[in-house]
C-alpha cells in the first residue's frame, strides 16, 4: 500500500452518494455503492479482488481506475493505560496523529482533520506547530480505518473497538467544512463504520457560520471549546474569538438542539492556574450558559515545551466544578488519559511542514524569553 497521490479516483474518500455517482459514471448500477463501501469500511479491505461479490470483470476495471490508498502507520505507541497513538505518513510528507482511547463502556478514537491548525489557541500545543492544509477526505477517514484494522489485529476482535469518535486531534474540522462532512456520513453510515449519531462529535472552536451549516447537513453530537467567560479572556486565548464573539457562539448554541430537547451541546473548558479557573470565572459562565442547553467538561490543562500555562491544582478544579454543578449546569472532570506518550488533549502535534512560519517565531520567541529569564537570575543572584 503505497501513499502517493495518483490520478486513479480513491474510493477511500468516497461517501455513499459519491460512490453511486461514481459508479454511474463509468456505466455501473449505484447499488454498487452499497457494496463497495462495505468492503472498505465494514470489513476493511483495500484490495479489488478480494471483493467476492462483485465479478471479476468489474473487479478487473476498478482495479484500472481507482484505488483504496490509505496512508502508511509510521509510528505506533502504547501507553501504560491502553491509550494508543499512530502516526500516519501522508503522500506529502505531512504526518498527522491519531489517538485511540479505551474505556470499561466503550473505545473513542480522537482524529484528526488539519495537518496542523490555522487557531493559534494560546494553550494548545498543535497550534503552536502551525499549519500546512487540509486533510482530503480519504485522510480523514483512513484514521478510522487504520485504528479498526490495527485493534482489530491486536486484540483479535473486529468490531466495536471503536464506538465513539471524536474530531478533537489536530486542526479545527469547521474549517474543513467540505472534506469533513463525507467523513462523516460515512462514519454513520450502516454499510460503512455505522456509529450512532450521539457518539460521533465535531469539536470547534466556534466557527459560528460553519456551525449552522452543520446542523442543517448532519446530526452528530457537538463540542465547543469554550475555555473562557467573557470576550477579553476569550480573545486572549482563543484568538478566534475576536472574529466570532461569544454573543454570536452563543447565539448559535442556543440554537443547536432546538428540535430535540433532551440533547445538549458539550462545553469544553481547559483548567488554566489562575487564568480561567477561579469562582468568579465560574460565576461569569454561570450567566452566560444560563439559556444554553450545555454540559461543561472541564479539562486540567495538559503541558507541553515551553508552554506559558500551568495546570490548575485538583482542588481548584474540584471547587470549580461545584460552583457549576450548584448553579445545575452538570460538569464533569475529563480524565488525563495517554499523557506517557503525549497522547493527550492538546498534545496531539504529527509533523507539520509549516508553511505559516508560526513554529519557528513560536521557538525563538522562548528561547529569547529563557535567554532573558537566566539573564535575570543571574543579575539577582
Ligand atoms: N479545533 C477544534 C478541535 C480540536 S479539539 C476545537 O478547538 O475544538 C482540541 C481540544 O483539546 C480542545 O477542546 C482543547 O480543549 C483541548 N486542548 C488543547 N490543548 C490542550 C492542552 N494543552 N491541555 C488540555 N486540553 C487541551
Amino acid at each position: 500500500m503505497t501513499s502517493s497521490p495518483t490520478a486513479k479516483v480513491n474510493l477511500l474518500g468516497l461517501d455513499k452518494e459519491a460512490l453511486k455517482a461514481f459508479f454511474v459514471s463509468v456505466g455501473e448500477k449505484p447499488y454498487r455503492a452499497d457494496q463497495v463501501l462495505k468492503w472498505i469500511h465494514f470489513n476493511g479491505v483495500a484490495d479489488f479482488h478480494a471483493m467476492t461479490n462483485i465479478s471479476k470483470l468489474l473487479r478487473e476495471k476498478l482495479s484500472e481506475i481507482a484505488t483504496i490508498t490509505v496512508p502508511d502507520i509510521i509510528y505506533e505507541k502504547a501507553a501504560s493505560d491502553g491509550t494508543y497513538k499512530w502516526l500516519l505518513k501522508l503522500y506529502d510528507g505531512n504526518c498527522i496523529e491519531t489517538v485511540y482511547i479505551p474505556e470499561k463502556t466503550r473505545g473513542t478514537l480522537c482524529i484528526s482533520s488539519q495537518v496542523g491548525c490555522i487557531l493559534n489557541c494560546d494553550f494548545c500545543s498543535t497550534g503552536k506547530q502551525g499549519f500546512n492544509r487540509n486533510l482530503t477526505t480519504a485522510e480523514i477517514i483512513s484514521q478510522l480505518w487504520v485504528a479498526v484494522r490495527k485493534l482489530s489485529q491486536l486484540n483479535g476482535v473486529h468490531d466495536h473497538a471503536v464506538t465513539n469518535v471524536v474530531m478533537m486531534g489536530m486542526g479545527e474540522p469547521l474549517l474543513n467544512f467540505d472534506n469533513v462532512l463525507p467523513a462523516l456520513r460515512i462514519m454513520l453510515d450502516d454499510f460503512g463504520y455505522g456509529l450512532s449519531k450521539r457518539r460521533v462529535t465535531v469539536s470547534t472552536a466556534g466557527v459560528v457560520p460553519v456551525m449552522y451549516q452543520l446542523r442543517d447537513a448532519i446530526d452528530v453530537a457537538l463540542a465547543v471549546s469554550l475555555h473562557a467567560p467573557n470576550d477579553e479572556l476569550r480573545n486572549k486565548i482563543v484568538p478566534l474569538n475576536k472574529k466570532y464573539p461569544l454573543q454570536e457562539l452563543m447565539a448559535v448554541c442556543r440554537e443547536y438542539f432546538k428540535e430535540d430537547k433532551r440533547r445538549s451541546i458539550t462545553m469544553e473548558y481547559v483548567m488554566l492556574a489562575g487564568v480561567n479557573d477561579t469562582p468568579e470565572h465560574a460565576r461569569q459562565l454561570i450567566r452566560l450558559l444560563a439559556n444554553v442547553r450545555a454540559k461543561m467538561n472541564l479539562i486540567p490543562f495538559n503541558p507541553f515545551p515551553h508552554a506559558d500555562y500551568e495546570r490548575s491544582d485538583m482542588d481548584t478544579i474540584l471547587r470549580f466544578r461545584d460552583i457549576l454543578m450548584k448553579a445545575g449546569i452538570n460538569t464533569t472532570i475529563r480524565r488525563t488519559r495517554g499523557d506517557d506518550i503525549d497522547a493527550a488533549c492538546g498534545q496531539l502535534v504529527g509533523q507539520v511542514k509549516d508553511k505559516t512560519r508560526r513554529h519557528e517565531r513560536y521557538l525563538r520567541n522562548a528561547n529569547a524569553k529563557q535567554a532573558n529569564s537566566s539573564k535575570e537570575k543571574q543579575e539577582v543572584a
